[in-house]
């Protein structure tokens, strides 16, 4: 089970970088990237140079980490974003964004992503007045996010709720705190991203 626990801290000391992916730990000196910041294994402290293919496939690795999305559903989100107008790395990142558990933990509904889709699987939210229990449902400018009447008393929504009342949110999301709701002012932008990733690189990858 420990090893199981670990392996979320794992990901992040193979990537040499804190990706949050287990909540208010990742805020402590608990975390294991300021703990033991090398990557895990018997080599873990040797430096080793990646190459122009690796390093690519270290930042869609991460990118999809961070966001706890599978290579399937990754791919689909790149041919979106290659479909769409803009810079294609940008645009991927936007959709990301875009996912109804990342907005949901932006909001500080979840304390990780982890635990923002688990409460959209156990329907939780609703969108425009409607519920719903898709996390990778893609959200839009003008849409109103909002915790369901009969989840207000959810423990897990109250305690998140209190301990992130002052956490900074996003400029692209408006929160309401007293009535658990937000509403979606535009989609997110590059700027708004606070992943330090080089996306153009997955592109790359994603081009050969
Ligand atoms: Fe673990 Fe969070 Fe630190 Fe990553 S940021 S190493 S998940 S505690």
């Amino acid at each position: 089970m420990s090893r199981y626990k670990d392996e979320q801290c794992r990901i992040c000391r193979r990537e040499g970088q804190k990706l949050f992916l287990k909540g208010s730990r990742c805020y402590s000196d608990k975390c294991s990237i300021v703990r033991r910041n090398y990557a895990p294994g018997e080599h873990g402290q040797g430096k080793k140079k990646l190459s122009e293919y690796g390093t690519q496939l270290r930042e869609k690795q991460k990118t999809k980490s961070f966001y706890g999305v599978g290579e399937k559903q990754f791919r689909k989100y790149f041919a979106m974003a290659e479909n769409k107008k803009g810079i294609t790395g940008e645009v991927l990142l936007q959709i990301l964004e875009s996912r109804l558990d990342n907005v949901v933990y932006r909001l500080g509904f979840g304390s990780s992503r982890a635990q923002a889709r688990q409460l959209v699987n156990h329907g939780h939210f609703e969108v425009n007045g409607k519920k719903v229990n898709i996390p990778s449902y893609l959200v839009k400018a003008g849409d109103v996010i909002a915790v369901r009447e009969i989840k207000k008393d959810s423990k897990i929504i109250k305690e998140n709720a209190e301990v992130n009342s002052s956490k900074p949110i996003p400029e692209w999301l408006e929160k309401d705190n007293e009535k658990l709701n937000a509403k979606v002012i535009r989609l997110a932008s590059r700027e708004d991203v606070d992943l330090p990733v080089e996306e153009h690189l997955i592109v790359e990858l994603y081009s050969k």
